[in-house]
């Protein structure tokens, strides 16, 4: 079988199976992944929340306009709803009383928020402590979203449209002869393609040293997070993903237990991200000291990478300096809700120079993506 294919996708997380997805419908793909399965990464370690108010403007635009795909997915993609209702409450205790009123200045005005008295806050989530709550916001469009099944569905188009995925690949060498990209494997097979996508999550910027690229400024970001028991009683299937607006700690619903994170962003290298015990020490003295649990056993714990360019927009387009070699980059703590919009704009992009035009009348800004920004 050939190894030569139109295009190349570096990275099978979400983000490479649906631009994987996109491509295979205008040439042949060929996507490689240096794990043994696709989402060992961060892909596979989110939160699973759609939170259309998170982030910057250009950010906010593309994860609305990949709303509309989980909301109807085309036939076959799922056979279960990809987002459900949840809301997310903020809270904020005594002396921070002033970030409510930039949360809801924030918000985009398709998705406000609803500011809601202490007692609403406390009988919405029975497991806030009174005295830690001065003053609360809603956000009744938050939703809960199956990542795995948002990765999945990507990658079944993928197959289903002829696109082939190899594990276990590495690619160790990335080199432009003859207007063609040829990349090593760690497998030491090769692989040759018009064109490279470079969707390698935390490694991103590394993948762009092997081609001989000047670097993104990418900083992963390690975040750390638990599961511990429910309490139908303190935490009823109706809660809201609750978090702290003065420490971004929150504690959400999941699978009839609870999560909960310290919304930290500890740089890191790129790597297979651990849960470090003091991280995970401080989200069980978080939990004790703004809620009525009791942590009395962590039932699972994970880390997991979010990756950032300076300015936390994506780094979505072709490199000035490499012909060929196109970015998809820096999705940061949205990439699963950015996934199918930036499938999108990445074939428009790679196939004619097009933006999808959802995304013009959205306002969303090239140069806000571009990677040249990030190298200034
Ligand atoms: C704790 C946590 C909570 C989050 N919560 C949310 C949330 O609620 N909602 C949301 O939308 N997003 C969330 N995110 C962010 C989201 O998970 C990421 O933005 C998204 O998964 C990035 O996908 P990706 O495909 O770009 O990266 P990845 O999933 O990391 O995929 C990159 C892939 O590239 C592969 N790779 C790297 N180098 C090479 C190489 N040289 N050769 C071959 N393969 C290579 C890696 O093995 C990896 O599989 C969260 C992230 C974390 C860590």
């Amino acid at each position: 079988m050939s190894n030569s294919s139109d295009f190349l996708v570096i990275g099978a997380g979400v983000s490479g199976a649906a631009v994987g997805a996109e491509l295979a419908e205008i040439g042949s793909v060929t996507l490689l992944e240096m794990e043994e399965r696709p989402g060992y990464h961060s892909s596979g370690r989110s939160a699973a929340l759609y939170t259309p108010n998170y982030g910057p403007a250009v950010v906010r635009a593309i994860i609305g306009a990949s709303a509309e795909f989980y909301r109807q997915p085309m036939e076959g993609f799922t056979d279960h709803a990809l987002l459900t209702p949840r809301q997310a409450m903020s809270f904020v205790p005594a002396g921070s009383e002033a970030k409510i009123d930039e949360f809801i200045a924030a918000a985009t005005p398709a998705t406000p928020l609803q500011e809601i008295s202490v007692d609403q806050a406390c009988k919405l989530a029975p497991l806030l402590k009174r005295e830690a709550v001065a003053r609360a916001v809603l956000d009744p469009h938050v939703m809960d979203m199956d990542a795995g099944a948002i990765h999945q569905g990507f990658l079944k188009l993928f197959k289903h449209r002829g696109g082939r995925t190899f594990t276990d690949r590495r690619v160790t060498a990335l080199e432009r002869t003859a207007g063609r990209w040829h990349a090593e494997s760690s497998s030491g097979e090769r692989f040759d393609a018009r064109i490279v996508i470079n969707a390698g999550g935390a490694w991103a910027d590394e993948i762009g040293q092997l081609a001989g690229l000047k670097p993104i400024n990418l900083t992963p970001m390690r975040r750390t997070a638990i599961i511990i028991a429910g309490d139908p009683t303190l935490a009823p299937p109706s809660l809201p993903a609750v978090d702290d607006g003065a420490t971004e700690a929150y504690v959400k619903p999941d699978a009839g237990r609870l999560m909960a994170s310290l919304g930290d962003a500890t740089p890191s290298a790129p790597c297979d991200a651990q849960p470090e015990d003091l991280d995970m020490a401080m989200i069980v003295d978080w939990l004790e000291r703004n809620t009525h649990l009791t942590v009395r056993r962590i039932e699972h714990s994970w880390a997991g990478l979010r990756s950032f360019v300076p300015d936390h927009c994506p780094v979505v387009g072709f490199d000035r300096d490499a012909e060929g070699f196109f970015w998809l980059a820096g999705q940061g703590g949205y990439g699963i809700m950015l996934s199918a919009a930036l499938g999108r704009l990445s074939r428009g992009l790679i196939a004619d120079g097009s933006m999808p035009p959802d995304l013009i009348a959205r306002g969303v800004d090239l140069a806000a993506l571009a990677p040249e920004r990030c190298r200034t």
